[in-house]
């Protein structure tokens, strides 16, 4: 049923478009294909389903797409077929490489123009403003909304997404993603939601290592781990790293540091992050010594069979001379 409101002032008729758009965008059911049903993409296409929306998933793992069927998601053979029956295709995959070649496979047979497709995986700003220019050359839209809050913020919806599209594609999407996130933001044209989520992660994996390297001094001379750690977080030494994330057992209670390491943000996704920021620093001769460095120390805990580890196994790392 069509909602018509009729009024007499200016201020109130936009007052009513405004109240038709609301209701038209957030309370209705969308279709939303999903492709990319991991550790985040699981959780955030549950959680577009918990809000009413039909989810239409693929995943190349049955066991993932098996988990969504169970909670009454449709289950594609083929991406295309997938993107043909939404209105929105949000895609959460490991790389570069294999987002870009599902983006080819996905809009190979043509796409749906109304289609909006975003892209949360965590890759290159300039393979977002290539498959942009593919998909919108096809007469659909593509942004790029990168997320940080990890896989519980994602089991939450508690993400910050980071959009890089028109603020027209930024007011479309938004509602959508409200669905799996707490804070909004557009950052700029195509690629900045990618340039943002790089750089803060760049400087996470600085942080964290910082953080170690000077619990794990403080602890040698002698301080007590607690203490130094009381210190740090009330005075400019403080972080995100070393207050709500220690990287020494027995600081912080919900830290992997607590669990031997397990669990959190690998270390494998740490150096991927890095190695993005310096490929990016690279081509914009952009110098990032401590993003250089921080790169190759989370490559040489991989070497020693780390990279499933949280990241802030890099303490341990220093400290223990059984990496060694
Ligand atoms: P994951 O490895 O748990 O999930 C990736 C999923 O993609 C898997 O289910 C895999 O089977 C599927 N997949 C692989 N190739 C595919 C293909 N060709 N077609 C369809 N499905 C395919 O990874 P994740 O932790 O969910 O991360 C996904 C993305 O989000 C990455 O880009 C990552 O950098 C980013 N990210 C992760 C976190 C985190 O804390 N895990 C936080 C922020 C951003």
């Amino acid at each position: 049923m069509a909602l018509r409101i009729v009024c007499t002032s200016p201020a109130m008729n936009a007052l009513s478009q405004t109240l038709v758009r609301c209701m038209s965008t957030q309370g209705a059911s969308k279709n939303i294909g999903f492709v990319g049903l991991g550790n985040m993409g699981g959780h955030m296409a549950s959680n577009l389903m918990k809000q009413g929306h039909k989810l239409h998933v693929f995943d190349i793992s049955k066991q993932a797409c098996d988990n969504l069927k169970a909670k009454g998601a449709t289950v594609y053979e083929k991406t295309s077929d997938l993107a043909q029956k939404s209105d929105f295709v949000i895609t959460m995959l490991p790389n570069n490489d294999i987002v870009a070649n599902t983006y080819n496979e996905m809009t190979a047979n043509g796409v749906n123009k109304d289609t909006i497709f975003i892209d949360s995986s965590t890759i290159d700003p300039n393979v977002v403003k290539s498959i942009q220019k593919m998909v919108s050359s096809k007469g659909a839209r593509f942004i790029d909304a990168p997320v940080s809050g990890g896989v519980p913020g994602a089991e939450q919806a508690t993400l910050t997404f980071m959009v890089g599209g028109t603020e027209a594609e930024y007011k479309a999407v938004k509602a959508v993603l409200e669905c799996m996130g707490k804070r909004i933001t557009h950052c700029g044209d195509y690629g900045m939601g990618q340039a943002a989520k790089i750089c803060n992660n760049m400087m996470l994996g600085i942080s964290m290592i910082g953080v170690s390297e000077a619990m794990n001094l403080a602890i040698r001379l002698g301080l007590n781990p607690q203490t130094f750690a009381d210190i740090i977080n009330s005075s400019t030494g403080r972080c995100w790293a070393s207050e709500l994330y220690n990287p020494v057992p027995g600081i912080t209670a919900t830290a992997p540091a607590n669990n031997d390491y397990k669990g959190g943000f690998s270390t494998d996704l740490i150096t991927k992050d890095l190695g993005l920021a310096s490929g990016v620093a690279t081509a914009s001769n952009t110098p990032i010594p401590l993003g250089g460095m921080a790169h190759q120390i989370y490559r040489t805990l991989k070497s020693k069979g780390l990279g499933n580890k949280d990241f802030s196994v890099v303490y341990d790392f220093m400290k223990n001379e059984k990496h060694n």
